[in-house]
């Protein structure tokens, strides 16, 4: 049987309004929350399965029953996904945690994770029809934009603070994007790219405004445990800004078990944020809904400075779900943490990587994770487009 896209529409993580997945989408028509994609899981449970699985291509793709692509033609790909899940048992043992994992997202093409997202969002826009994309950011989500719209052909709109280091502004002007900078905040190029959407018809990416980067990210979950043989660990700890694939990962986990892949044992979530910009752990700790905006957000992870998620709400109902919990560090101990982590792993972290190290340390010290359980680190980029964090 062959592999293709369940998808059968789209519905508001929010007041469950059901969208058609047929045209280009948003935010929800009705109340601006953002949309997820829904398929048909009996039917994608027929053709994958785990034994359909092992002979598939190592890519994010060889989810392509729950991913949104039905004509193969659209899929732009680089080699995305299929990370190594890697056994850093040194450095647990150093920590006192010896089962300590690390997804190693950093392999993805662009240097990070945020190549699962465009690949997936890039696919299905050029699929819809959209005649050029945009986004605003300050970091690895414009890379991956650029390399995703200069694979498919399609023109790309980046929107970046002017302050924003030269390794992210460079990668986007050489893959051929028309950068702009602005002078003010990241919320200011969010605002620039609205305006260049209702004027020119751009298609806007930005984090959880178009449900299909949250598809990409979703794949994390699968391969997690694909690669632990359909178990999941105890523990993920997950460095967190606009949480996508935190929630991507939960929805996963929800879609899996609906086909029988796994049970219904799920790990405990921990959000990392920086002690700069901790809007999601001040929500949770205080037990709110939804996260109200950090004033004055700073931090050298650009991935973490995200004072306001669109999601807030979805981050917060895994956490409570998964009764995980949320940890704000400072950006002096991911950095610390990054050297700690590149020593004993030899992976060289983006500071959000090495951010869930942070949390961890802190987490066991606690007693919240005991030395003998599974637990996941996510690094989600390269250190090196950060090198001038340790010059
Ligand atoms: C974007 C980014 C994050 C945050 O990811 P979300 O899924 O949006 O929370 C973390 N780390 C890095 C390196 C990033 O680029």
């Amino acid at each position: 049987m062959p592999q293709s896209s369940a998808l059968t529409h789209l519905e508001c993580g929010y007041c469950e309004r059901r969208v058609d997945a047929g045209a280009l989408a948003n935010l929800c028509p009705a109340c601006g929350k953002p949309l997820l994609a829904r398929y048909d899981l009996a039917a994608a449970a027929r053709t994958l399965t785990k034994q359909a699985l092992a002979q598939r291509e190592a890519t994010l793709w060889r989810y392509a029953e729950v991913l949104p692509v039905q004509d193969p033609t659209f899929i732009v790909s680089l080699g995305e996904g299929w990370t190594p899940l890697l056994d850093a048992r040194r450095l647990g043992e150093t920590i006192g945690c010896p089962i300590t994992l690390i997804k190693d997202e950093s392999l993805n093409p662009t240097g990070s994770f945020k190549a699962r997202g465009l690949s997936v969002a890039v696919s299905r826009a050029w699929d819809l029809g959209a005649p050029s994309l945009a986004i605003p950011s300050a970091g690895n989500a414009a890379g991956a934009m650029s390399a995703y719209a200069a694979a498919a052909g399609l023109p790309a709109h980046v929107f970046m603070p002017q302050d924003v280091p030269a390794s992210f502004r460079v990668e986007c002007a050489v893959l051929g994007a028309q950068v702009t900078l602005i002078d003010g905040l990241l919320t200011d190029c969010g605002a620039a790219v609205r305006q260049g959407a209702a004027e020119h018809g751009w298609f806007d990416v930005s984090t959880l405004k178009e449900p299909y980067r949250l598809e990409g990210k979703k794949t994390m979950g699968y391969e997690l445990a694909e690669q632990m043989g359909w178990r999941l660990p105890d523990v993920i700890i997950y460095p967190t800004g606009g949480g996508t694939g935190l929630v991507g990962m939960w929805k996963a986990f929800a879609e899996m078990e609906a086909m029988g892949l796994i049970g219904p044992q799920r790990p405990r979530m921990v959000s990392v944020q920086s002690t700069g910009c901790a809007p999601l752990v001040r929500a949770f700790e205080q037990g709110d809904e939804f996260a109200a905006p950090w004033q004055g957000a700073k931090t050298v992870a650009d991935g973490l400075r995200v004072p306001a998620a669109v999601g807030d709400f979805l981050i917060l109902r895994a956490l409570r779900e998964s009764c995980g919990t949320a940890v704000a560090v400072s950006d002096e101990d991911m950095l610390a943490c990054a050297r700690r982590m590149g020593r004993h792993t030899g992976i060289f972290p983006a500071p959000e990587g090495a951010a869930c190290l942070a949390a961890q340390l802190r987490l066991l010290e606690d007693g919240w994770i005991s030395r003998d359980e599974t637990v996941v680190l996510f690094n989600t980029g390269t250190g090196l487009k950060y090198a001038h964090l340790w010059a």
